[in-house]
């Protein structure tokens, strides 16, 4: 898809934003963040660590107790939401349901007041785009849920946006659905240069499709570093027992060799 700007990515700022719900209790303490035009960056960590409420406030949907998020540079809550440019995926994809395939990816392209012709092309490409070419007439309840989630990628990247948000996109999909997922998706960020903002708390999405990843725990970043630091240099105990805790090996001592302990893997390697 081509874009007008020269970086079709925005840069967003979080500035000493906080949040609270209750007027009390900070589920955001003070965040500052800078991604980076074009960036994916992947917010991980464990439920209620303040993810989807970040996504929330940088989406427009709840405002910063305290703080100001920029995009491009203007405070966000300034820009009126046709002027964001923002596309959002959620995990339970919101398609609607009384629409075909084609007439939920035109909704974005109505909205913005785009001509029948271009409108046309637009969703074209981006069945084209899911691999989802001929699909445009079929129902949403028609689809397999693999499908409808292609289909919500598609319509949050229909309208050339400069940011996409996306909330635990795959977890309603089975392991093998969510692996090719992860490959669309990170394809798809290559090829577009949009910015990416990711919520999720599976490390192993966040390590394979990031540029960078913002560990969350107790609504403060832990660390904010490219995947493979994460493992080689966590920052303190919670980032290591975090990343370790899911890249545990488990397996059966097989025997003794030399002194040492010889461990059949359940992936089938064998070590000592
Ligand atoms: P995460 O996405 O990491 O699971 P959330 O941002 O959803 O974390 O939640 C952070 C904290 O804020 C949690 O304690 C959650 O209960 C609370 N929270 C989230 N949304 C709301 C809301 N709309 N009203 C009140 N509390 C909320």
């Amino acid at each position: 898809m081509s874009s007008q700007r020269e970086t079709p990515g925005a840069a967003v700022k979080f500035d000493g934003v906080q949040k609270s719900y209750d007027g009390e209790t900070l589920v955001v303490k003070d965040l500052n963040l800078d991604i980076r035009a074009g960036e994916f960056l992947t917010m991980l960590g464990p439920s209620g660590s303040g993810k989807t409420t970040c996504l929330m406030m940088l989406a427009g949907f709840e405002p910063p107790t305290h703080g100001e998020i920029f995009l491009d540079g203007q405070p966000i809550g300034q820009l009126p939401p046709h002027k964001r440019g923002i596309g959002m995926v959620f995990q339970n994809y919101a398609l609607f349901p009384h629409m075909t395939v084609g007439e939920n990816l035109a909704y974005p392209l109505k909205v913005r007041g785009l001509s029948k012709s271009d409108i046309k092309a637009k969703v074209e490409r981006a069945l084209a785009m899911v691999e989802l070419s001929g699909f445009g007439g079929r129902r949403p309840a028609q689809l397999s849920g693999g499908q409808q989630q292609r289909i919500a990628v598609a319509r949050a990247l229909v309208f050339e946006p400069n940011l996409v948000l996306m909330d635990e996109p795959l977890g309603a999909l089975d392991k093998q659905l969510r692996e090719q997922m992860q490959y669309e998706i990170k394809h798809i960020h290559e090829n577009l240069g949009v910015t990416v903002v990711y919520v999720t708390h599976d490390q192993t999405e966040a390590l394979t499709m990031s540029d960078r990843v913002a560990v969350f725990n107790d609504g403060k970043i832990q660390q904010l570093s490219p995947p493979e630091e994460l493992y080689e240099h966590p920052h303190n105990s919670f980032v290591a027992q975090f990343i370790g805790e899911n890249n545990k090996l488990s397996g059966t001592i097989s025997k003794m060799v030399n002194g040492h302990c010889e461990v059949t893997l359940d992936t089938g390697a064998t070590v000592t």
